[in-house]
């Protein structure tokens, strides 16, 4: 089989290739971060041929709400979002795992910060893209310095652009420390998130996530992970959890469309557990990766075949 693809992207209404969709540098949204994106997975199997990407409306379900959050005025569906997707993906011919990048952005250019009146245009684009993290070898992570930002400075449910300002930051401590991701606390102290993904822990056999009060950006990977736990019975509980948790846990892993589900094997230099991927975390990792793929048909639901 062929892996020979086009970049194209969709912009301003139209198929085009991506290296000529281009923005002035008077936009909006270039400026003040005014947007909202989305982030989602297609999973390439070789043996069926078929390329699944994995919860598309669910994602588009959350940017469409991100719009909404934020007051951007934009007009299509999730519905009508998949459609356009799915038709990209396909006149791009791509035989590969691939990330979807959908941005809602404001498109004018006008120089006032708001969000009210404003044009909005939608780009999506596609990127060749297998793991960003190692999902095998186990993660180095510090506590963040940053803060997590709070609901009411900016909506924590909105991915949006500009919000993304404290995850760089926090990604880039970590990396400049030589590990590998960040965790936040959030106003309160209680842990968050990473700097782009969910984060689990195990304790005496329960599985423990920060519910959405600690400023999380409710994951669809999340959401997936609380649904695969209920089907093979594994206790769960969202609720605060202390800092000191993470020196304890038995187990820790992320979850996101970028990072999968990794593990981690060290925070702010304690070992987690006995520093090897445990047993539920493997559990989880694997129906993950047989479900994405296409190879479990109880859960093709969530699944759209690309050909
Ligand atoms: N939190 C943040 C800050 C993120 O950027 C992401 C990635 N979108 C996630 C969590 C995980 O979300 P999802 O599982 O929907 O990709």
């Amino acid at each position: 089989m062929s892996t020979s693809h086009k970049e194209l992207c969709y912009f301003e209404g139209k198929i085009i290739p991506t290296t000529e969709a281009k923005i002035s540098i008077q936009t909006h949204a270039f400026q003040y971060g005014t947007s909202v994106f989305g982030g989602i997975r297609g999973y390439y199997n070789p043996k069926k041929k078929n390329l699944y990407v994995f919860r598309l409306f669910d994602h588009f379900n959350r940017l469409v709400n991100s719009a909404k959050m934020m007051q951007l005025n934009f007009k299509k569906s999730p519905e009508e979002l998949v459609e356009i997707t799915l038709d990209l993906i396909r006149k791009s011919h791509y035989h590969q795992n691939i990330y979807i990048r959908p941005i809602i952005y404001t498109s004018a250019l006008q120089l006032s910060p708001r969000f009210h009146d404003v044009d909005v245009e939608l780009a999506i684009y596609i990127l060749k893209l297998d793991d960003y993290l190692d999902t095998e070898n186990g993660l180095r992570t510090i506590v963040s310095s940053w803060q997590r930002y709070s609901d009411n400075q900016i909506p924590s449910l909105a991915k949006s652009s500009g919000g993304y300002v404290n995850s760089a930051l926090a990604k880039s401590e970590a990396v400049q420390a030589g590990m590998d991701e960040a965790i936040f606390l959030d106003a309160n102290g209680y842990v968050s998130e990473g700097s782009a993904e969910n984060i689990f822990l195990v304790r005496n056999g329960q599985l423990i996530t920060p519910s959405l009060n600690s400023s999380i950006l409710e994951g669809i990977t999340r959401r997936t992970i609380i649904k695969l736990a209920n089907d093979l019975k594994i206790p769960l509980v969202e609720r605060n959890v202390l800092r000191s948790e993470l020196y304890i846990a038995d187990e820790i892993f992320f979850t996101g469309t970028g990072v999968q589900v990794a593990w981690v094997k060290e925070v702010d230099r304690r070992i987690v557990g006995d520093g090897n991927k445990g047993a539920i975390t493997k559990k989880i990792q694997s129906l993950f990766f047989t479900i994405v793929r296409g190879e479990d048909d109880l859960y093709k639901d969530w699944l759209s075949s690309v050909y």
